[in-house]
């Protein structure tokens, strides 16, 4: 389930950088902070326009069976009981009486610890890269403590979801150490509650959305009736979830706030939905590896059946090598026909399709690939973000931090550079370059400083492409010096291959 990451600092080297470079803030920063939420600075919002803009690109603009939504946030408080969420959208949770601290009860493990079979003590550890070594550790310390002599036994963690209740009592408390503190679980609801309306009764009680789900479910019906879609087709959105996460954490990978890319995937019932699910798993993988995610990095974590939900047919998720360990990015679900079931019976509107093929009438079955837009950039980052050695500008090897984004979604596409920044007719050319590609891409001109400090700039916010204008395009044949951000290879283009090479790397 956990897997060793790439590096121990490579989590603190990304938000080090994207604080620096103005990608992602903690939100409200000037009060202290507000846990489990980010904001995105300058170059942050461009790279996160660009990851939904190529998502919506790919699955329904250049397909003719998907279809685009914008639902609201806050929707009829009917639709959440109706999908189940009002009643059962909670994860465990598990206090620690004295330190106040609370805990998902599925990211605390503990183990007993037993000394040639005799148990001495229980241990606990919050779930992170390294609970195994952390937990053995710390059994070798109570062993040690309590003077026992003879072997350890295997450290076997287990959830705290899975402790019988007289463990409860036995657990030590991660925050303090001692047992006796940790609550048992209980379930805590997930949704943000509002109130919508003058009147702040019961009846006035709205949600935020947990999922951009519900909002296709919901639309549906509205959509079919258009008279655009015939099965199978899809309905995709794009926007905002909300969830009150027990324990954000792990920068943007598990917020309170995030945005979701989901698609709603109609089949017919009697559809081959396993080879369909297979497709669909295959499809995205895909789509990650376009964005510029290591295929090597992406794996794929099947749901044994006795976990699925009971309306759920199949779930497997994408996982990611992400810095703090593998972890779920993507989720593609076969969830057969419950949610629209549902809705037709807390609604009483039929959610019945004519599929002119067979000439039947049914309520359709649907497979849901779901996308979280943060931690995909995350994923985007985690892969980008390589230290390496080049000559400076006298030769001398330096240091240098690059973010490898693909030029499809990279936040600035290129940076044009006069050679010197006081020499008018450099300029002036630069200039216009500048103002003419800015028209298609977001470029970024830069004149101050050594030319070599410039390049170390752009590389560490991932501009894939460097353009000089020197004394050889004015005086010469009017090429350009084209710096590859990766190689740092130079070569002299026109401009005419400049933007044909462009167009190919970013557009194309
Ligand atoms: P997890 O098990 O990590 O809590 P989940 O299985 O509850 O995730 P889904 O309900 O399947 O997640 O949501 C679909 C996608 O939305 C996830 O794969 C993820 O990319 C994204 N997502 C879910 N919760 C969060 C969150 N709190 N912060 C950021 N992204 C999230």
């Amino acid at each position: 389930m956990i897997a060793p990451a790439p590096s121990d600092t490579l989590m603190e080297d990304i938000v080090g950088l994207c604080k620096r470079r103005g990608f992602i803030f903690q939100s409200s920063e000037i009060y202290g902070g507000y846990n489990g939420f980010y904001d995105y600075g300058p170059l942050g919002v461009e790279l996160r326009n660009n990851i939904k803009q190529a998502w919506w690109r790919d699955f329904v603009q250049c397909r003719d069976d998907i279809e685009g939504l914008d639902s609201t946030i806050i929707m009829h408080p009917k639709i959440w009981k109706a999908s189940g969420h009002v009643d059962g959208f909670s994860d465990p949770m598990v206090d620690c009486k004295e330190s106040k601290l609370r805990y998902r009860a599925d990211q605390l493990f503990f183990a007993p610890v037993s000394v040639n079979g005799e148990t001495i003590g229980y241990v606990s550890v919050v779930e992170c890269i390294d609970q195994q070594e952390v937990a053995e550790k710390a059994a070798a310390e109570m062993k040690r403590k309590m003077a026992k002599q003879g072997e350890l036994d295997t450290i076997e963690l287990k959830e705290y979801t899975e402790a019988k209740p007289e463990q409860y009592e036995l657990i030590p408390s991660p925050a303090t150490g001692k047992p006796g503190s940790l609550t048992e679980p209980r379930e805590f609801k997930l949704m943000f509650e509002t109130k919508v309306g003058p009147l702040a009764d019961d009846a006035a009680t709205a949600y935020l959305r947990p999922e951009t789900a519900q909002g296709i479910f919901a639309n549906y019906k509205n959509i079919v009736d258009t008279g655009r879609v015939k099965i199978p087709f899809g309905i995709a959105q794009i926007g905002k979830a909300f969830r009150n996460e027990i324990t954000p954490r792990n920068f943007i990978f598990r917020s309170r706030e995030f945005e979701q890319m989901e698609i709603e995937y109609f089949i017919s019932p009697s559809a081959d939905w396993k080879t369909l699910h297979r497709e669909w798993i295959d499809t995205c993988t895909d789509w990650l590896v376009s964005i510029g995610l290591p295929r090597e990095g992406i794996s794929e974590d099947i749901h044994p059946e006795d976990k699925l939900a009971f309306y759920s047919q199949a779930t497997t998720d994408l996982m990611f090598q992400f810095p703090h360990g593998e972890q779920e990015l993507w989720g593609v679900a076969c969830r057969s026909d419950y949610d629209l079931k549902q809705h037709q019976e807390h609604s009483g509107k039929s959610m019945t399709i004519f599929d002119e093929t067979v000439k039947e009438k049914y309520v359709p079955h649907v497979i849901e690939p779901s996308l979280g837009v943060d931690r995909t950039l995350l994923a985007v980052l985690s892969a980008a973000y390589t230290e390496d050695e080049v000559p400076n500008d006298k030769g001398k090897v330096e240091k240098r931090i690059l973010l490898k984004f693909s030029p499809k979604i990279a936040p600035v596409k290129a940076a044009i550079f006069p050679l010197l920044k006081n020499k008018p007719e450099l300029v002036e050319v630069a200039k216009r370059l500048h103002k003419k590609l800015q028209r298609r891409w977001n470029v970024f001109y830069d004149a101050s400083g050594a030319i070599g400090r410039r390049y170390r700039r752009q590389d560490e916010i991932g501009t894939p492409f460097g353009i000089t204008i020197d004394f050889d395009t004015i005086e010469k044949d009017g090429t350009v010096t084209l710096r590859d951000r990766d190689t740092c290879e130079q070569r002299r283009v026109t401009e005419d291959e400049l933007i044909k090479f462009l167009e190919e790397q970013i557009d194309g």
